[in-house]
């Protein structure tokens, strides 16, 4: 069997130890997916198991594809379906469609995305006569959200949460369950919850499961939460073939109720489990995994491992300090073209083998205008979607109606979108009119039109759009209709295209360009519901193409993932470790940090660069920084500190002597007080005095740095004296993108527009 050749000896035990309970705790690239990945080719090649047997559970849809590849190339033959391979979310969604009826749902719910779900939630805290401003409705959210991933319905909620939102918590919680199910919806803690709700109410249902999946396999097992733990004890409980596969060090969504102890519990639940420590790393040269281990080992109650490579050598991480976040991301840039072409000695490095991982998604930024600037092509990962887009939102409420007429949801998004003359008052008397007698609100319009309603211009655009949805949905439903002419009539029956193109806004035309991406997205699936499916569902744009571009994504991303150059900018006190770990009592948040520090380092292969800057502009507030503590960690044998560039006058970027793409090795030492006395950083700090900055965050009160931030995010309700209501669609600086809902999109500055009491 080549594929066991490929392992080395405890690797192969794990995967030939197909039957029973077996726990993989490893650390960082020591093969854990890989032996995963194996067993699965194991169990197929042996005819252990079919392809529908197996259960293998990983983080992202990404990881699941690439693990379905990696085994159809390892067995040497194409795996017809692996249905119950994916993630916790896209496998509960398949067991929910089949029994939906038993969770009170019909099998064509719909899935709902933070939007929606917030918009219900207002509604509620509306309803319940609750100021939304003091309470506001994402609070509601993650109170609700954090309760589902303990896997409490509104009834298990104990009595201990009761001050939960201002004690209106739980009534809130069972109100909007009631909601989405009068609304044939789930939002995404609800796909775990009611399977396991129904698993648990319906033994012969379980059971019949845990016969058909006979062997389960998970990946990343150390940010399972409750809810997933219950999920998988539950199938498990049957043959006991469980295999998991995790790393304690690596644990970094305790803030989304991830629980570590899961891992440690798992040979109490499963007596016997057969566990496999894997020590050698084949990912990493020395010198990384020599300052990954040095930064993990401030940590306290770790399980502890050693790790080792025969990768000796290589070059160290290298450390340099900048100006500001824009300098950063020019140097970033630079080194990456360097790399590229191969002008900094060495191999030339591909830009799919380049990544940026940043600690906060605002950092993106940065790199983005600048990668633009310089023509350097570029992927987000996990980043602000495609399909978080206005347009595309508007569409795909469009689609879904078209599948299932009674969604109220994207009926109320899109009956006025475009503009059918149907004020306050007539979207109201549909509500109503649905309300009394109990039916969705396309029912209700119908209604409300034949008893005559609605008057004027309204009356004739609402009964063109009801017909639209009728003859929408028909076609739905007829065998071998293309979805993609489906989509297309939509779009253009609906008015929505006319719309945008009438629009004389500058954005208009990319929405249009959009728009006709996501028609050309449906080409991959077999209909309007399965893509709407995958699009609730996918957790990164994950679109791959031809072109080789660098990868910019967060470090919760970058999970389970590998590539030889890393880039690892932003180590600051306060942007990370993050200023909410630094401010908590304990230091529960801080090791949190400590692990994602530890998960970025580890996914480099030959280049490591961590940087800092010493000014970043937050929010639209300049403020001087410090490099973070965990620079402190690192160890000192392992690192090179460079030199800040531009500072050898000339061009930015002139090489400078000895060095690479601008900076230079000036000591082989990597303290903090090193960073400081080297004569590239006093350089640095006699150019900060020069432009007026805040003082550092750690001088300052908590109250002013509330202050310095800008209360806005995307999706934010505004209002401004001119222009009235509007979204908050893009955050630049000061400036607001702001979509008006009369006015186009405008910029404008944040402090004349104030959040909208709608
Ligand atoms: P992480 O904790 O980051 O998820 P992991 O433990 O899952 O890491 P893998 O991604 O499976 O590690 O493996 C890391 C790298 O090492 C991969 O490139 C993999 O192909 C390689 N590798 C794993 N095991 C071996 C082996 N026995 N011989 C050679 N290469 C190996
Ligand atoms: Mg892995």
């Amino acid at each position: 069997m080549p594929y066991l050749d490929d392992l080395n000896p405890a690797q192969r035990a794990a995967v030939l130890a197909l039957d029973g309970p077996v726990l993989m705790l490893a650390g960082a690239g020591t093969g854990k997916t890989k032996a995963l990945t194996s067993r699965i080719v194991h169990l197929l090649a042996t005819g252990k198991a079919r392809p529908n047997e197996i259960l293998a559970v990983t983080f992202t849809n990404k990881a699941a594809r690439e693990m379905k590849e990696r085994v159809a190339r390892m067995l040497g033959q194409s795996v017809e379906g692996m249905p119950w391979m994916g993630t916790f979310h896209s496998i509960s969604v398949k067991i929910l469609r089949r029994h939906a009826e038993l969770a009170g749902l019909k099998s064509n719910f719909t899935i709902l995305d933070t939007d929606d779900q917030l918009r219900l939630l207002k509604q509620l805290i509306v309803a319940a006569g609750i100021d939304e401003k003091r309470w506001p409705a994402r609070m509601l959210a993650g109170v609700i959200d954090s309760w589902k991933n303990r896997a409490w319905t509104p009834a298990k909620v104990p009595s201990s949460e009761a001050s939960a939102y201002n004690n209106r918590g739980t009534e809130l919680y069972e109100q909007y369950q009631e909601r989405l199910r009068t609304l044939n919806a789930c939002d995404f803690g609800d796909l775990l919850l009611h399977v396991v709700t129904l698993f648990q109410a319906h033994p012969d249902i379980l059971a019949q499961y845990q016969r058909w999946l006979r062997y389960i396999l998970v990946d990343e097992y150390q940010d399972t939460n409750v809810a997933q733990y219950l999920w998988l004890r539950l199938l498990a409980q049957g043959h006991r073939n469980i295999c998991c596969v995790g790393d304690d060090d690596q644990s970094i969504y305790g803030w989304r109720g991830a629980e570590v102890g899961n891992i440690l519990r798992f040979e109490k639940d499963f007596p016997g489990a057969e566990v496999v420590r894997l020590e050698q790393n084949y990912r990493s040269t020395e010198h990384i995994l020599a300052a990954a281990s040095g930064v993990i080992a401030a940590n306290a109650g770790r399980l502890g491992k050693t790790l080792w490579t025969e990768a000796q050598g290589g070059e160290k991480v290298r450390l340099i300090g900048h100006w500001d976040g824009e300098e950063e991301a020019r140097w970033i840039g630079d080194e990456i073209e360097a790399l590229q072409r191969g002008t900094r000695g060495g191999q030339p490095v591909g830009l799919n083998d380049q990544a940026i991982l940043v600690r906060a998604s605002h950092q993106m930024r940065a790199f983005e205008d600048r990668f633009l600037t310089i023509g350097l092509p570029y992927r987000v990962i996990g980043g602000p979607r495609f399909y978080e887009r206005l347009e595309i939102r508007d569409a795909m409420a469009y689609f879904r109606l078209a599948v299932s007429p009674d969604d109220d949801l994207a009926f109320e998004r899109v009956v006025n979108t475009p503009k059918r003359g149907l004020g306050d008052k007539a979207q109201q008397d549909i509500q109503r009119t649905a309300r009394v007698s109990g039916m969705s609100l396309l029912e209700g319009a119908r209604e409300l039109l034949a008893a005559g309603g609605i008057g004027g211009k309204g009356a004739g655009q609402l009964r063109a759009f009801v017909a639209g949805v009728d003859r929408w949905h028909a076609k739905t439903l007829q065998q071998g209709h293309s979805h993609i002419e489906l989509a297309e009539q939509i779009l253009e029956e609906s008015g929505y295209t006319a719309m945008w193109q009438a629009d004389k806004t500058p954005e208009a035309p990319g929405r249009l360009e959009n728009l006709k991406e996501l028609v050309k997205a449906l080409e991959q699936f077999e209909n309007l519901q399965g893509f709407l499916e995958h699009v609730a569902l996918i957790m990164e744009n994950e679109t791959e193409d031809a072109v080789e571009k660098v990868s910019i994504m967060t470090l919760h991303a970058a999970k389970g993932l590998e590539f030889p150059a890393v880039f690892l900018p932003g180590w600051e006190d306060g942007l990370f470790p993050s200023q909410r770990s630094m401010d908590e009592s304990g230091l529960k948040g801080l090791e949190e940090e400590r692990r994602l520090a530890y998960v970025g380092i580890t996914r480099a292969e030959h280049l490591c660069t961590i940087s800092f800057a010493a000014n970043r502009r937050v929010y639209g507030q300049w403020q001087s920084q410090l490099p973070s503590r965990f620079i402190d960690e690192l160890p000192v044998a392992h690192v090179d500190v460079l030199t800040p560039p531009g500072l050898y006058g000339g061009a930015y970027g002139a090489a400078a002597p000895g060095g690479f793409g601008g900076g230079s090795r000036i000591e082989d030492r990597a303290t903090k007080a090193d960073v400081y006395n080297s004569p590239g950083w006093r350089r640095l700090q006699e150019r900060s005095s020069q432009r007026p900055v805040s003082q550092p965050r750690e001088s300052r009160s908590p109250v002013i740095d509330l202050a310095a931030v800008s209360s806005f995010t995307e999706g934010d309700r505004v209002f401004h004296q001119k222009f009235g209501y509007g979204s908050v669609a893009a955050i630049e600086g000061d400036k607001l993108d702001i979509a008006f809902d009369k006015a186009g999109v405008k910029k404008i500055v944040a402090r004349f527009v104030v959040a909208a009491h709608e």
